[in-house]
């Protein structure tokens, strides 16, 4: 039954027992562009049993240059929805359920309860570090990654060990870090670091995970060298329980989002809205496209794409009283 496994099954590492581990498996996915892709397409090959890809934002034409999973016909979905279908082409023996939404601290914990595994595939550091807290406070694993220019970072977090927070004990203050806007991003960093996440997520699951050390890659100074995290006694994370990134108030969030000149508005409560609704009520003023996903309406420059749950994405500004003003009026809320 395992013809489809037969050249990771008689690897010494894996065996009939860890391809059994690996199909009892279910992994969480946040995030699904360039690192995403590569990890989920990987461990649906590898025949992990159940895999959710959570993604908050829709394909656009400059994700094709390195987000693996996705084809010219998926520009203008939902990423989650377009790479579970991706994923069921890859392997229609397990089970892959898509996720449309921003990981933030009102559902994190819902949303990572039953994983074995959560895996980083996000592009910025607040919700790595909403995750951070989400799988110490529950002792569940998971593995930070980060690609940036032709760099990239992997350190599996283990429930007892050094967490994100040890490595980087205060939250980098904005602007401080290099995004995919102001850095730019080679295909084959995020490829090769999701490669080596890939690996240790697989290790993880087979309970074959290390003492966890830091990688660090280069693909174009062709380098890798790892540095051991210690834990730090003083963690307000790992060592204070103080998961201060979960408490922070139930409010509307609003998020610049990297290298998109763009801005997310996700309200405080979420509910469910009417696309065609509102489509009839924004086509007077804007053009107006909409599908079983999402709304995208367009005036004065401005690109406006509504979810079901009541988030938007506004594109044509990182001002973000400007995109609050702008979902206001249009959006209503
Ligand atoms: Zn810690």
């Amino acid at each position: 039954m395992w013809e489809r496994y037969s050249r990771q099954v008689i690897l010494p590492q894996i065996g009939t027992d860890g391809q059994s581990k690996l199909a009892e498996s279910r992994v969480v996915i946040i995030g699904c562009g360039a690192l995403g892709s590569v990890v989920a397409g990987t461990l649906a090959r590898a025949g992990v049993g159940h895999i959710v890809v959570i993604d908050r934002d829709f394909v656009e034409l400059n994700n094709l240059q390195r987000q693996v999973l996705f084809v010219e016909s998926d520009v203008g979905r939902p990423k989650a929805i377009a790479a579970a279908e991706g994923l069921g082409l890859i392997n229609s023996t397990i089970v892959v359920e898509p996720v449309v939404k921003d990981v933030n601290q009102t559902n994190v914990e819902l949303l990572i309860q039953d994983a074995d595994l959560v895996l980083d595939g996000t592009d910025n550091f607040q919700t790595r570090l909403v995750v951070n807290d989400a799988c110490v406070k529950h002792g569940i694993p998971w593995i930070y990654a980060a690609a940036i220019g032709t760099s990239g970072l992997v350190l599996p977090i283990l429930p007892d060990g050094p967490c994100l927070r040890c490595l980087f004990p205060a939250p980098p203050p904005a602007g401080a870090l290099p995004t995919c806007d102001t850095a730019g991003v080679l295909s084959t960093a995020p490829l090769v670091t999701a490669g080596l996440e890939s690996t240790e997520a697989i290790k993880l699951l087979l309970g074959k995970g290390q003492e966890p050390r830091l990688v660090m890659i280069d693909v174009w100074d062709q380098t890798i060298s790892t540095l051991a995290v210690e834990k730090a006694a003083d963690c307000v994370c790992c060592g204070q329980k103080n998961f201060e990134f979960l408490t922070a108030e139930k409010e509307e969030i609003i998020t610049t989002l990297c290298g998109r000149d763009a801005v997310q508005i996700t309200p405080a409560t979420p509910g469910r809205i009417s696309l065609p609704e509102l489509a009839a009520v924004l086509a007077p003023v804007g053009e107006v496209e909409q599908n079983d996903y999402i709304l995208v309406f367009r005036t004065q420059g401005y690109e406006i794409s509504v979810f079901g749950d009541g988030r938007a994405i506004i594109k044509g500004t990182d001002d973000s009283n400007l995109a609050r003003s702008l979902y206001a009026r249009y959006i209503g809320v």
